[in-house]
């Protein structure tokens, strides 16, 4: 079978399984794997480090002018740091949600989530993937699941990296991240038209990626 060479866009809320799964599909396709949270991630940590609020300004242009972002395979660097791990925890999720909202954050990003399509067959995952970045991905997948099971899911991946967290808070917060990604003026979450809509809420990993394999080796690129 050839190569696959198309793009795979999976958006959907926080805790879906996203990245868990696109880092699965594009193994299994042996692809590479995009993960566009970490960039809003690495950039909402810079600015909230060198206390930019998140608002649309001369400040936050200045800003995102001066860093670098690149990422490669699973690291993201700003300014040529790894910055991979102290993006992931429970403050960089809310932070990450501010800023993300802004046109000139995105706009900053953009292009560099699509040059990542150009190297070959590409895996992406995020909120806006199907919608805004990848409007002609050959397979868009919405994954979403219960607000429950996806903070039990955290709950569990926070706790298995030894961070203590309160489920009900996470849970509280997931709602609220959902809340704001759904709802911001631009890119907001949303299921793409021609995407197919998967609930992992009764699904195991392996039946989810399984579906998405199966869905893009029957399409065109396989
Ligand atoms: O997927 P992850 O939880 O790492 O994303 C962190 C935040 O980055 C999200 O809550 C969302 O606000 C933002 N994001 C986005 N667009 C994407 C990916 C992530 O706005 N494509």
């Amino acid at each position: 079978m050839d190569k696959w060479t198309g793009v795979i866009a999976i958006d959907g809320p926080a805790g879906a399984g996203k990245s868990t799964v696109a880092r699965r599909v594009a193994a299994a396709l042996d692809v590479s794997y995009l993960d566009t949270g970490a960039l809003y991630r690495a950039l909402a940590y810079y600015l909230d480090s060198r206390a930019i609020p998140p608002q649309e300004n001369d400040l936050l242009k200045t800003a995102l002018g001066d860093v670098s972002v690149e990422i490669d395979g699973q690291k993201v660097y700003l300014n040529g740091d790894d910055v991979s791990s102290l993006i992931r925890t429970p403050a960089v999720d809310k932070i990450a949600s501010l800023y993300s909202a802004l046109p000139s954050v995105r706009e900053k990003l953009l292009n560099l989530q699509r040059e990542q399509a150009q190297k070959g067959g590409l895996v992406a995952d995020g909120r806006d993937m199907g919608t805004v970045v990848f409007p002609h991905a050959q397979v868009k997948i919405f994954l979403t699941a219960s607000a429950e099971i996806r903070a039990k899911r955290r709950y569990d991946e926070l706790s298995a990296r030894g961070v203590t967290v309160d489920y009900e808070k996470l849970l509280n917060e997931i709602r609220a991240r959902d809340d704001a990604d759904a709802k911001r003026a631009i890119a907001p979450l949303r299921q793409a038209e021609d995407a197919n809509l998967v609930d992992s809420s009764d699904m195991s990993i392996e039946e989810v990626v399984g579906a998405i394999v199966e869905k893009a080796r029957g399409s065109v690129h396989a």
